[in-house]
């Protein structure tokens, strides 16, 4: 049993008072050892919102291990847009237009899947198989499938926004939690979505985070000043939908 004390940060998407939010209530909880959490990124810090350059260079200085994000893929040219929305075309072209060239790097340099392979931790923004297709992970079929395409322990995932544990037991069961699960039983193996920073989609608007202390994981919701964040949306014209989105956390 590895895992250790991490926190998991997941979608932000140019969501700068979410992200500072978030990243407070990380620095005041100290570890059962009295230290700092090292800080996992799934993925997805650029696209839909007003500060991706502000949200990114954040990033680049408290992450211990990041990944990419298929907004981040699309914001740098990586990854086509096609299959985006409307809406979430129109955010990319805006952050593309604006994204500085040192965060272009670094974006560009973000792997697709990180192996942790003491800890027991496999990241990747949206599934373990065909990581590059971007696929949602949402449902048991899918989740048994996936569960081949991963040797760790527990699998981190973002990309749906929707905070969840799906633990599969050695016989292959699988059972799902809301809220936060033990990750210590006999033989069993996790995959968790952290839920997303800047644009919850599980009908709380706060910001969500995955808290690892030991073998425990839990999900943190954070308050954050999101009319701020929407009226930066509004003078930076980005689409009205996306602006109203975040209000509901839907
Ligand atoms: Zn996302």
């Amino acid at each position: 049993m590895a895992v250790a004390d991490f926190a998991v940060i997941s979608d932000i998407h140019g969501n700068l008072e979410a992200l500072d939010a978030v990243l407070a209530d990380i620095e005041a909880r100290e570890t059962g050892s009295g230290g700092k959490r090292p800080v996992l990124f799934l993925g997805d810090a650029a696209g839909y919102g007003p500060n991706p350059n502000e949200c990114i260079e954040k990033i680049r200085k408290v992450i211990f291990h990041g990944i990419a994000g298929n907004h981040d893929r699309a914001a740098t040219g990586q990854t086509g847009i096609s299959n985006f929305n409307l809406y979430a075309q129109e955010s990319i072209r805006w952050t593309t237009g604006i994204l500085s060239p040192e965060n272009k790097a670094f974006l560009e340099g973000l792997p697709l899947v990180c192996q942790m392979e003491e800890e027991g931790l496999f990241l990747v923004h949206g599934s373990p198989y065909e990581p590059e297709k971007w696929h949602y992970l949402l449902y048991f079929s899918q989740a048994s499938v996936n569960f081949e395409h991963f040797e760790e322990k527990v699998c981190l995932i973002g990309h749906s926004h929707l905070p969840f544990v799906m633990e599969r037991s050695p016989s292959g069961q699988l059972i799902a939690y809301r809220d936060g699960a033990d990750l210590d039983k006999a033989g069993c193996r996790y995959i968790i979505n952290a839920g997303s920073v800047g644009q919850p989609r599980d009908g709380d608007p706060r910001a969500c985070y995955l808290l690892l202390s030991g073998a425990r994981a839990e999900f943190v919701r954070v308050s954050y000043d999101i009319e701020a964040t929407q009226q930066k949306m509004r003078a930076a014209g980005l689409p009205t939908p996306l602006i109203e989105r975040l209000q509901r956390g839907l």
